[in-house]
């Protein structure tokens, strides 16, 4: 029996802020030397007070629009207590209570299909700084130390290495697209949280936590070796799995234990007085919400390698309801950009003239895509097509059926044509004699005449090149 993996991500993702998050000192891609954006509040000088910078919040609740988050509208802070040498206050000042973002979802797609991930929270922090070390010296950095980040937390949807760096990369092209982070390796770093369990269980094994990786290859890595260690560990016994925080090690590709999983009393958390609640009133939220940009979604660039235009992937992302009987089609075998322009040209233009909105559209992609394929095979022309179209968005019809009753399908090879001119011309000569007396609407008619009489499966340009010869040589 196999087993399955179980991963929950906590990503950080530093915001592309000009300040840091409670100081003015210059934010994330500020600095040139080490500690020159350093001021005595975030460098934790006795006294200083934190101040909120407004855009950082502004940026939490877009990333939490566009993770489809419910968004808090009170929201606080807490401190965060351990002591290191790269935390100046001793605290960081995080969000415990109530996090600015809950319960959201984001679809990634894999070589094996769409996958909705939840995402338990957003949370709005401060980093810490940086140590240096050199020879028997460590240095400290205090650039990095106040600079806003967000942490998103997953529920523990994912169920391999694929959908973790599919999901990773959707948030990279999300928030770059939202100037929320230029999402550069190191602003983006990963707590990766990982368990297995056998195929078929519905409880969760121990869980283990690779802590602070950036290189997506590495979390790639560090997640199959991971598996593989606690998948060992039940099969065959090799050791006892502790809950327990590991980091990577790039060099041999192997995790190893750093210390004992700390808990949240570990931490002392408690309610960061120096900072008021946030209230997010709905003016606020309706200002965030108009300034979101649109998203790069990837379906559009999907229908763009396919050759749609700009303007029907425009009408697509914004009818669900199109765009799902597109694919549909697309899943049945037909071309996409000949698809798309059957259901937004064609259809919606049957639709308008019954006075209906493509919404209204209820034509099954079975049928679609049969009238489709008979005309890009050749079968009946566009005309036809058209016409059975008609018939199958008014009276859902048959198509292949209706076809046949029409007489469209049969192929109407150039004789066909020339027989059904000759018979035309021989029932209208007084219509030939009003052309040959310079009456070009004559010939018009005759025109008409034949089509109606191969009931417009005929090509209109074949039609008229031998209409025209027999006419020349009356
Ligand atoms: P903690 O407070 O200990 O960090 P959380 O409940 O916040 O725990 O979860 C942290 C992360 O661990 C979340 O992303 C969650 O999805 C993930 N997680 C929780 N349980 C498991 C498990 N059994 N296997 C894998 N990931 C898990
Ligand atoms: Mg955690
Ligand atoms: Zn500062």
């Amino acid at each position: 029996m196999g087993y399955e993996v179980v991963i929950g991500l906590e990503t950080h993702v530093e915001l592309s802020t000009n300040s840091k998050i409670f100081c003015s000192c210059g934010g994330h891609s500020s600095p040139k030397e080490p500690n020159d954006c350093v001021c005595p509040a975030c460098s934790g000088m006795p006294g200083m007070l934190p101040v909120m910078n407004k855009r950082v919040v502004e940026l939490a609740v877009t990333a939490g629009l566009m993770l489809n988050c419910e968004i808090s509208r009170y929201t606080t802070f807490d401190k965060k207590n351990y002591y290191y040498p790269d935390l100046p206050c001793a605290y960081q000042i995080t969000q415990l209570n109530h996090p600015i973002c809950t319960n959201g979802l984001v679809t990634v797609k894999t070589a094996n299909g769409a996958r909705d991930i939840r995402i338990k929270q957003i949370h709005m922090e401060e980093d810490a700084g940086k140590l240096v070390h050199e020879g028997k010296f460590s240095f400290v950095d205090f650039n990095r130390t106040s600079v806003p980040l967000i942490e998103i937390v997953t529920q523990p949807d994912f169920r391999s290495a694929e959908e973790v760096l599919a999901y990773l990369n959707k948030l990279k092209s999300m928030f770059r697209a939202g100037n929320i982070s230029e999402c550069e390796e190191g602003a983006m770093r990963c707590d990766v949280n990982i368990s297995v369990r056998k195929e078929g269980s519905d409880e969760f094994g121990v869980r283990t936590e690779i802590k602070n990786m950036s290189s997506f290859e590495a979390i790639d890595k560090a997640i199959r070796f991971e598996a593989q260690r606690h998948i060992d560990a039940l099969e065959f016994e090799t050791e006892e799995l502790v809950q327990e925080t590991r980091r990577f090690d790039d060099v041999t590709g192997k995790t190893f234990a750093m210390r004992n999983k700390e808990t949240e009393a570990d931490y002392r958390y408690f309610p960061d007085a120096n900072l008021m609640p946030i209230i997010i009133d709905d003016e606020w939220l309706e200002q965030i919400k108009a300034a979101k940009p649109v998203e790069v979604d990837e379906r559009a660039e999907e229908y763009r390698a396919e050759g749609i235009s700009d303007k029907e992937i425009e009408i697509l992302l914004d009818n669900s309801k199109a765009a799902k009987l597109l694919d549909d089609v697309i899943a049945l075998g037909c071309n996409a950009k000949d698809s798309a322009a059957w259901i937004l040209t064609d259809c919606a233009g049957i639709l308008r003239k019954d006075g209906q909105s493509l919404n209204e559209l209820n034509i099954s992609a079975e049928k679609l895509a049969a009238i489709i394929k008979m005309v890009a095979n050749g079968d009946v022309n566009r005309n036809s097509g058209k016409k059975i179209l008609i018939a199958v968005v008014e009276d859902d019809v048959d198509p292949v059926k209706y076809c046949d009753e029409q007489g469209f399908a049969k192929k109407v090879d150039s004789s066909a044509v020339e027989s059904v001119i000759d018979k035309v011309l021989s029932e209208n000569t007084k219509a030939i004699e009003d052309y040959k007396n310079g009456k070009e609407k004559a010939k018009q008619a005759l025109f008409g005449a034949c089509m109606k009489e191969l009931k417009g499966a005929g090509d209109p340009a074949l039609i008229r090149t031998l209409l025209d010869n027999k006419l020349q040589n009356i």
